[in-house]
C-alpha cells in the first residue's frame, strides 16, 4: 500500500489518483475540480453524484471546485436554469466559494486559440453541411473520407473563419474543424468540429457571436483556463479523452498555455460510471418530455428525480449526500435500486423528523363513557430517537377519528387491531374497547362506539392485562384538515429505458399519485412551516407543502417499512 490518506479503505480510483498526484507533486500540489452543468435543465440525482464527487474531492484534499456553466448552446440555455442550478447546489449543501464560471466567458480566448490552430494548419473551414460531414466520418471499422476543403490555404481558412465570426454566412453553411486524421481509429479524432455557425442570442453574450464552440473544444480549454487539475466526467466521454489531450498538447506546443501560469501538469480527464436509479430516467431530454407532456406538474413535482422534486417530496439533502457516499464511484455502469436511496432517506428522517398523529382515511368513533365537554391533554414524545426534541400534548376527547383500515367488522385470524368486542391501545392514551358499529344502507361502516378504561392512562393496565395492538387517532373536535399525496413509482418498469425500440415514456405509471382529501391531523400540524419533515405515526414520513393551492398538503416522502432490507435478503 502506497497511499497515506486515512480513508484509503474506502477511497475510489479517482481519489487514489488525486492522492498519488499530490504525493508526486504532479500539479504543483494543487487539487482543482469543477462541476460543469449545461444550463438547459434542472439538476437531478445523477448530478448529485457528480457534485458530491467533485466538491467532495476538493474539500478532502484541500483544493477547490468551480461551478462552471457549460453554456455553449444558445438555443437551449437560459438564465432561469442558471439560477435554479445555483439554488439546488446550495440546497444540496455545497458552496463553490466563488462566483460561478461560464464557458461563455472564455469565448474570446477560445476563438483566439482557434485562429492559432488555423494559422498552424491544425484547423480548417469546411463548407460541407452537417449531414455530409457525418456521412464521410466513416464507421468503427472503416476510415472516413477527407473533405474537399481540407487543404485550403492558411490565408483562406483564416479569412473564412473571421467572416464566420463576423456573421457573414448562414447557419449550417460552414464549420471550423480540427485537422487531425480522417482515418484515425478513434472516430472522435476524425477532424472534429470546433465551431458551428448559429445566429442566435445567447443568455450572456447576447448577439455578440455568430459562431459557438462545441463541447469538445470548449470543455477542455475551459479547464485549462481555470487551472483545473482533475477533470472528472462520466464514462461515455472516455472516447473523447484523446481529443481532450490532443487540443491541449497542440496548444502547449504552440506556447499558448505558458501565459496561464500552469504549475506542473495540464489538466487530465478521468471518467466514472454515471448514476442510474430504478423506476426513473435521468436524461434531461426525457425528463423535459415528462414535464412538457403534462405527465407531472413541473420540474419540481415530487415524482420527478430532480433535486427540486426530491426536495419537495421531502428528501433531506443529507440523505442524498449519504447515499452518494455509500454508492461510491466505479468504472462500470450499473443501476441502483430506488429502495436503497429511500433507505438513506428513512434513516435520516428517523433521526430528525418530528412524530405526529394524522388519520388518512378517518372513521368516527364515539367513546360513550367519556364526558361530552371534557378534554384531557396527553403527553406525546416528539422523537424517541432524539430526546432533545422534547414532547408536546395532544387533546383527547369523546369523539375521535381512527384509521378506517384499523377496524374490521369481521376480523380474520391474526387481525389484532379494532373489531367488535376487542380491546386495543390508543397511542399515548388509554385502552379502549369497541362496543358498537354503525353501518349505512350498503353495510359500509360509518361510525364506531367504544368505551375507554380511565385506569390505563399512559398505555398500561394496572391489572397487567395486555393488548396486541396500538393504533393512532385524532380528536375530532381539535382536528385540522389537510390533503395528503401518496406516491408510487414514476415508471412501472424498474429499467424503463432498457427496452430496445420502445420509448421509456410508455412505461410511465399513470397511478403514481393518489390524493387524499379530508385527512385529519393533530392540531400542532396546523403551524408546521413549509418543507418540514414529519413522521405520521405508523404511516410514514411526510413533507409539509404550504405553497400548494387549496390548503395544507403533505407529500408522503417514504413509508416506514425498510423495503431495501427485503431486497437485500432476496439478493443474498
Ligand atoms: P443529460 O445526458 O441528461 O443531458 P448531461 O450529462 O448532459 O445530462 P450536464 O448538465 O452536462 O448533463 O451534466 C453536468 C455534469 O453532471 C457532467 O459532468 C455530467 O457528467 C454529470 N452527470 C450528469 N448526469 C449524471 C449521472 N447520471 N451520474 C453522474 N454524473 C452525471
Ligand atoms: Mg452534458
Amino acid at each position: 500500500m502506497t497511499d497515506s490518506s486515512p480513508n484509503v479503505e474506502t477511497a475510489d480510483f479517482i481519489r487514489e489518483q488525486v492522492a498519488s498526484d499530490l504525493r508526486n507533486g504532479t500539479h504543483g500540489g494543487r487539487v482543482q475540480t469543477r462541476f460543469p452543468p449545461e444550463p438547459n435543465g434542472y439538476l437531478h440525482v445523477g448530478h448529485a453524484k457528480s457534485i458530491c464527487l467533485n466538491f467532495g474531492i476538493a474539500t478532502e484534499f484541500g483544493g477547490s471546485c468551480n461551478l462552471r456553466f457549460d453554456d455553449t448552446n444558445p438555443v437551449t440555455e437560459s438564465e432561469d436554469f442558471v439560477d435554479a442550478i445555483v439554488e439546488d447546489l446550495a440546497w444540496l449543501g455545497f458552496d463553490a466559494g466563488t462566483a460561478p464560471r461560464y464557458a461563455s466567458d472564455y469565448f474570446e480566448q477560445l476563438y483566439t486559440w482557434a485562429e492559432l490552430l488555423t494559422e498552424h494548419e491544425l484547423a480548417y473551414v469546411d463548407d460541407q453541411d452537417a449531414e455530409r460531414i457525418s456521412a464521410t466520418r466513416g464507421g468503427f471499422t472503416t476510415p472516413g473520407t477527407d473533405s474537399p476543403y481540407r487543404n485550403r490555404s492558411t490565408a483562406e481558412n483564416l479569412d473564412l473563419l473571421r467572416r464566420m465570426r463576423a456573421g457573414e454566412f448562414a447557419d449550417g453553411s460552414r464549420v471550423l474543424r480540427a485537422r487531425i486524421d480522417m482515418a484515425h481509429q478513434n472516430p472522435q479524432l476524425r477532424d472534429p468540429v470546433l465551431y458551428r455557425i448559429r445566429h442566435a442570442a445567447h443568455h450572456r453574450t447576447g448577439t455578440n457571436w455568430s459562431i459557438y464552440p462545441t463541447y469538445d473544444w470548449a470543455h477542455g480549454q475551459s479547464d485549462v483556463i481555470e487551472g483545473v487539475t482533475h477533470s472528472i466526467c462520466t464514462l461515455e466521454f472516455d472516447v473523447h479523452r484523446p481529443l481532450y489531450d490532443w487540443f491541449m498538447e497542440r496548444l502547449g506546443e504552440l506556447g499558448a498555455l505558458a501565459s496561464l501560469g500552469y504549475a506542473g501538469e495540464r489538466p487530465r480527464q478521468y471518467e466514472f460510471a454515471r448514476l442510474n436509479v430504478t423506476h426513473v430516467v435521468l436524461s434531461k431530454r426525457k425528463l423535459a418530455q415528462i414535464v412538457e407532456g403534462g405527465h407531472v406538474e413541473g420540474w419540481d413535482d415530487p415524482r420527478m428525480p430532480t433535486l427540486r422534486g426530491m426536495r419537495r417530496l421531502g428528501y433531506p439533502a443529507a440523505a442524498l449526500r449519504a447515499f452518494c457516499a455509500h454508492i461510491g464511484v466505479a468504472k462500470v455502469n450499473g443501476t441502483h435500486e430506488v429502495e436503497l436511496l429511500e433507505s438513506f432517506v428513512r434513516d435520516e428522517l428517523n433521526r430528525t423528523a418530528l412524530r405526529r398523529m394524522a388519520v388518512l382515511r378517518p372513521l368516527r368513533m364515539v367513546i360513550e363513557n367519556y364526558p361530552e365537554e371534557q378534554v384531557t391533554w396527553l403527553d406525546a414524545v416528539n422523537n424517541p430517537e432524539d430526546p432533545g426534541a422534547g414532547s408536546r400534548t395532544v387533546p383527547f376527547s369523546r369523539v375521535l377519528y381512527i384509521e378506517h383500515d384499523d377496524f374490521m367488522q369481521v376480523p380474520p385470524p391474526k387481525f389484532y387491531r379494532l373489531s367488535p368486542g376487542k380491546e386495543v391501545r390508543l397511542r399515548y392514551g388509554y385502552f379502549l374497547t369497541c362496543t358498537g358499529v354503525e353501518t349505512d344502507a350498503d353495510g359500509k361502516v360509518i361510525e364506531l362506539r367504544a368505551t375507554y378504561d380511565p385506569a390505563t392512562k399512559g398505555g398500561q393496565a394496572p391489572d397487567g392485562r395486555k393488548v396486541k395492538a396500538t393504533i393512532h387517532w385524532v380528536s375530532a373536535a381539535h382536528a385540522v384538515d389537510a390533503t395528503v399525496a401518496l406516491y408510487g413509482r414514476l415508471f412501472t418498469e424498474p429499467h424503463p429505458d432498457s427496452f430496445e425500440g420502445r420509448d421509456p415514456l410508455e412505461f410511465l405509471n399513470p397511478g403514481a399519485r393518489e390524493l387524499l382529501h379530508g385527512v385529519k391531523m393533530e392540531p400542532t400540524l396546523a403551524e408546521l412551516p413549509d418543507g418540514s419533515h414529519v413522521q405520521f405515526e405508523r404511516l410514514g414520513y411526510f413533507s409539509a407543502d404550504r405553497r400548494a393551492a387549496g390548503g395544507p398538503l403533505f407529500h408522503r416522502t417514504v413509508g416506514l417499512k425498510d423495503d431495501w432490507a427485503k431486497i437485500r435478503k432476496r439478493q443474498n
